[in-house]
């Protein structure tokens, strides 16, 4: 019952929405540490600026953490700027460097021998890197069981009434529901980002309408 509702809700949103790289950053690269880097870039603005970014950075040649350490604080803000909040970026990408040298000499493809939740613990204990950065990695590189969950997705299951409450609540539910956690993650942003949007949802084009409790109360309240 419970991922058969998240099987409806996929197979629908798979009808109307492609999806197109350039849509989430961390889908154009290989390498664990440009993912995180990636998702750290896309923090608070989108995902085009944080592309922007990261051409910069890599034309610039700085793909490993030893090329971050290297250019220093100064260069990878002038590299990042188009992204945003560059200075706390920066200092992320910096303590993430660091780390990445200190615990695996550089070679982030070693996470891949480790157990998902110590990842997480150990992404999350760097300043900059919150549970929902951790998260997308875990879900894009790792292909672990879990639920990052952003202010479209939010708002999207909230508004379907299928999930509430805090971070690691929702996260619990929404891995209950959806048997295939990247792809949904991608497809309710999507549907966050172009129908379901915070002013104004498009609910009488929405595929999701006949199943969504924010729509059916609002046309129970218009009867009455
Ligand atoms: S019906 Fe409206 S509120 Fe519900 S998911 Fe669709 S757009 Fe969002």
């Amino acid at each position: 019952m419970e991922s058969s509702l998240g099987d409806l809700i996929i197979s629908r949103l798979s009808e109307v929405y492609s999806i197109k790289k350039d849509e989430f950053a961390p889908l154009n690269f290989k390498d664990p540490f440009l993912i995180i880097v990636s998702i750290i870039l896309s923090q608070n603005t989108t995902d085009k600026n944080a592309l922007k970014a990261m051409e910069n950075l890599v034309y610039n040649g700085l793909e490993k953490p030893e090329d971050f350490l290297k250019a220093g604080r100064e260069k990878i803000k002038d590299m990042i700027r188009v992204a945003g909040l560059y200075d706390q970026k920066a200092e992320a990408i910096i303590r993430l460097a660091k780390w990445s040298v200190q615990k695996y000499g550089g070679d982030l493809s070693l996470l891949k021998n480790e157990d998902p939740d110590q990842v997480f613990n150990e992404l999350t204990s760097i300043k900059g890197i919150g549970p929902k950065t951790a998260d997308v990695f875990l879900v894009f590189y790792l292909r672990a069981r879990t639920f990052p969950i952003d202010t479209h997705i939010r708002r999207v299951v909230k508004r379907l009434g299928i999930a509430d409450g805090s971070y690691d609540k929702m996260k619990k539910r929404l891995l209950e529901i959806f048997p295939d956690p990247m792809k949904a993650h991608i497809l309710l942003i999507k549907h966050g980002r172009t129908t379901c949007r915070a002013k104004n949802p498009n609910c009488e084009k929405c595929v999701l309408n006949d199943v969504c409790r924010y729509h059916l109360t609002l046309k129970t309240e218009k009867k009455a």
